[in-house]
């Protein structure tokens, strides 16, 4: 009779075990994977078969190093060449074939200025945001942005448009800590992340709308409650 039970028990043991290893297994398989070979990620939902693209990368105070070979964008070895970096957001810029949502902080890379104004010449519609004290600096691109027709929009306010983001035909979002500028490239700490994840991308192009709403005003009397981190904190994204 134990021993009966003793079976029982251990034979009801071994059944949950085994539905649990098999539940666990279920879990796994539905989980999203992350592929990161060679900086490019891909992700795979297998519920929804949505495919996302997206590409990280990583700046350091090595890439100083590579700012001799930014002459003829040529790219050295290493994967985390600043050039290569560059050359891919100017691949990315170059994709764009309706519109060019741009929100940078700080602005004065002539190769990137390049990029914009070049969109612009095969008519995207290119919009961008900058702050207002590189309306003040001998070095940003604005002059030249204006000669070719774009007109920055930027605004005296008690707070910085602090944000660095581009937003391809409302598809592709460039975002990260860069400022557009060579010092930052060659020689910061720094991240960009691209993605085409409509989650991610979505609540950018519905703050870029709100700012650029915000920024086309000519009132700056409500800018402490209209700045551009009002509209992204009420979509819960963080812009420290
Ligand atoms: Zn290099």
């Amino acid at each position: 009779m134990l021993k009966g039970m003793v079976i029982l028990i251990t034979s009801s043991a071994l059944v949950t075990e085994v539905i649990w290893q098999l539940y666990k297994m279920y879990r796994r398989s539905q989980r999203k994977v992350i592929n990161t070979a060679n900086g490019c990620a891909k992700q795979f939902c297998k519920d929804t078969e949505v495919n996302i693209d997206g590409e990280v990368m990583l700046f350091s105070k090595d890439s100083a190093l590579c700012r001799p070979h930014l002459g003829h964008l040529k790219p050295c070895a290493k994967l985390d060449c600043p050039v290569r970096h560059l050359r891919r957001i100017l691949d990315y810029l170059d994709s764009a074939t309706d519109s060019l949502d741009v929100c940078i902080y700080f602005f004065t890379f002539s190769e990137l200025a390049e990029a914009i104004i070049k969109a612009n010449n095969r008519n995207v519609v290119v919009r961008m945001i900058l702050d207002e004290s590189m309306a003040q600096n001998d070095t940003s691109q604005l002059m030249q942005f204006y000669k070719e027709g774009i007109k920055p929009k930027f605004k005296k306010l008690d707070t910085l448009m602090h944000h660095k983001f581009v937003i391809i035909d409302n598809k592709i979002l460039i975002t990260g800590s860069l400022n557009w500028t060579k010092s930052a490239f060659f020689g910061n700490f720094e991240n960009i992340i691209v993605t085409n994840d409509p989650v991610l991308v979505k609540p950018f192009i519905i703050g870029f709308e709100s700012m650029w709403t915000f920024f086309n005003s000519t009132t700056t009397e409500d800018s402490n409650h209209n700045s551009r981190n009002s509209s992204f904190r009420s979509l819960n994204i963080s812009t420290s």
